[in-house]
């Protein structure tokens, strides 16, 4: 369900019908719908993707392919039924595809000339990605930081919300603090939402998915066999194991950020 139509949603998704489950010795498939709001065709266009729409593509296929390759007993255990944490690795990584060569050439050209999108556009959307990647990372750590101290100790203890907070911010401050600000009151991921101590879990997901591509840039992209065991370990296993188990299956250990610092331009 690729464009916007009158009273639909914003944004995009991945929505489950119907899950996987096994009844009866038989092996019930699931049914699973990827909704996006993606550039109309027109009467003279087709749909012409934005590089943001490719990327969101890729994203909800990742979460649709963990629903569809479900393979285990119990529909509660099911495909995206993962730990919270978890559930954005197969979305996440298959972003990764849209920056490489051999991915564009198969679907990345243009509609008229047929021309493969030439690769300096893409080392470019590389690099305006990572503009104040050291700031955004930063932030995003320190948001983490922040719902956790929330949610790690008796929250009845804290009697100065802002004192409490520049403790927290410490760690991750990069500029000086503006004392009428306050994070904690503005910010409806700690007590609102489901997040609630999980909104670590954006930057945990981009640790998992760098370090787990990694085994696809030294295999190659479309190595099969890299593919088979990304879904024999992880895709097809929902939440019947605990996904660090899961992980060190397929990569064959825990793991590391020295990708996704790389990825982000942080470390060379
Ligand atoms: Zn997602």
């Amino acid at each position: 369900d690729f464009f916007p139509r009158k009273g639909k949603r914003n944004g995009a998704w991945m929505t489950s019908f119907k899950s996987q489950y096994i009844e009866n010795d038989k092996n019930e498939r699931p049914h699973v719908s990827i909704v996006c709001n993606f550039t109309k065709p027109t009467n003279t266009k087709p749909s012409l993707l934005t590089f943001n729409e490719v990327t969101t593509l890729f994203h909800e296929f990742g979460h649709a392919l963990h629903g569809m390759l479900a393979n285990t007993h119990y529909r509660s255990l099911s495909g995206t039924s993962v730990y919270w944490d978890f559930v954005e690795l197969p979305s996440q990584i298959l972003e990764n595809w849209c920056y490489e060569k051999e991915a564009l050439e198969i679907f990345a050209r243009h509609y008229e000339t047929d021309e493969v999108i030439p690769l300096e556009y893409i080392e470019k959307i590389k690099k305006a990605a990572n503009f104040q990647e050291g700031l955004q990372t930063l932030r995003q750590l320190s948001f983490g930081m922040l719902d956790m101290s929330w949610h790690g100790i008796n929250p009845s203890d804290i009697t100065d919300v802002k004192a409490h907070e520049r403790t927290v911010f410490e760690k991750t401050d990069l500029y000086p603090d503006v004392s009428s600000s306050c994070m904690s009151t503005a910010f409806g991921h700690i007590f609102q939402g489901g997040y609630s101590a999980g909104y670590y879990s954006y930057k945990w997901a981009e640790v998992l998915d760098a370090d787990a591509f990694e085994v696809f840039k030294e295999k190659g992209i479309f190595d099969r066999s890299t593919a088979t065991s990304f879904k024999d370990h992880i895709l097809s296993k929902g939440g019947t194991e605990n996904p660090m188990i899961l992980y060190k299956r397929f990569r064959g250990s825990e793991p590391k950020i020295d990708a996704l610092l790389k990825r982000a331009g942080l470390v060379t």
